[in-house]
């Protein structure tokens, strides 16, 4: 596991009835029908044991109550839809949650074919990314300023520390002005993918143009780690391919992450940028 969270500790929700109007058909929306949601929440209730304490753990009734609310002031075509959001929602409402399961059963499913239910089955947790930010043109400290602040506007994002900005020279094509530099530790409930649409949407509102590579830009913003995922595909490569070999990564990320790992490397921040 990524982190220390405790998957013998969880709290089961099963059937709760609510009443709703998601379907994909105008009657479904209409009319409404019954749904039954289970949940699996993972929460580190070692404190309320000790102490005997539910504000220490997650009380299942309001996040029942916060289920039944959700899905009768929503309407989604889809229940895939309306199980990702409501794990979405119930994740930002309870602050304990570590991670959750949700499902959703549609036991009146209109397929015209006796069936006990079709159900669909989600699950969403909160990761730690640290995410590099770099900018090198115009108003330097203002674009980086605006990113860090439209990240931690997302809903799927908080941001949680965010180290120095320092002044750095440019790397790879050295003919460019300086650049400013800084790492941000997230916690985001986004998937890697995800989370790079969110960055590149944040880049392109910085006004950014890509016109050469590591060129003048306005903004960059690069996935460095993500928990201990390992990922190396056409769009995306985590750890990112070039952290250990730049002074400009591994000194903001030694600031606020000293012993974060690498994953394949298994050195930590301090030590890469030790050796660096
Ligand atoms: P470098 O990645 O060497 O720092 P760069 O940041 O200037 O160069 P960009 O133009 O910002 O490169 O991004 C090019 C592509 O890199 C993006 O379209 C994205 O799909 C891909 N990419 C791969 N891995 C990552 C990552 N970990 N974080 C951000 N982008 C990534
Ligand atoms: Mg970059
Ligand atoms: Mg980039």
């Amino acid at each position: 596991m990524n982190r220390m969270i405790r998957m013998n500790n969880y709290i089961s929700i099963k059937d709760l009835e609510v009443f709703a109007n998601h379907g994909v058909f105008e009657a479904e929306k209409q009319l409404g029908q019954k749904f039954l949601f289970s949940a699996e929440i993972y929460t580190d209730f070692c404190g309320a044991v000790r102490t005997d304490d539910i504000s220490l753990s997650v009380d299942y009734g309001e996040v029942c109550k916060k289920i039944v609310e959700f899905n009768k002031n929503n309407s989604f075509r889809l229940i895939e839809t309306a199980a990702d959001k409501t794990a979405a929602m119930l994740l930002r409402e309870f602050p304990l949650i570590q991670k959750i399961r949700i499902e959703i059963k549609k036991p009146w499913a209109p397929i015209g074919l006796p069936v006990q239910y079709v159900s669909v089955c989600t699950g969403k947790m909160w990761h730690k990314a640290f995410v590099a930010i770099g900018s090198n043109i115009g108003n330097r400290e203002e674009y980086i300023d605006k990113a860090v602040k439209e990240l931690d506007a997302d809903e799927s994002c908080q941001v949680v520390r965010v180290s120095d900005i320092i002044v750095t020279k440019p790397y790879g094509n050295t003919e460019q002005d300086d650049f400013l530099n800084g790492m941000i530790e997230l916690r985001t409930y986004l998937e890697p993918l995800q989370l790079l649409e969110k960055l590149n949407e944040i880049e392109n509102n910085s006004g950014r143009v890509r016109t050469v590579h590591w060129g003048p830009r306005t903004l960059d913003l690069d996935i460095i780690l993500f928990d201990n995922v390992i990922i190396d595909s056409e769009k995306l490569t985590i750890p990112h391919y070039d952290m250990h070999n730049r002074r400009f990564v591994l000194q903001p990320l030694a600031q606020i992450a000293p012993y974060v790992r690498h994953p394949i490397l298994k050195k930590t921040a301090s030590e890469l940028l030790r050796e660096l």
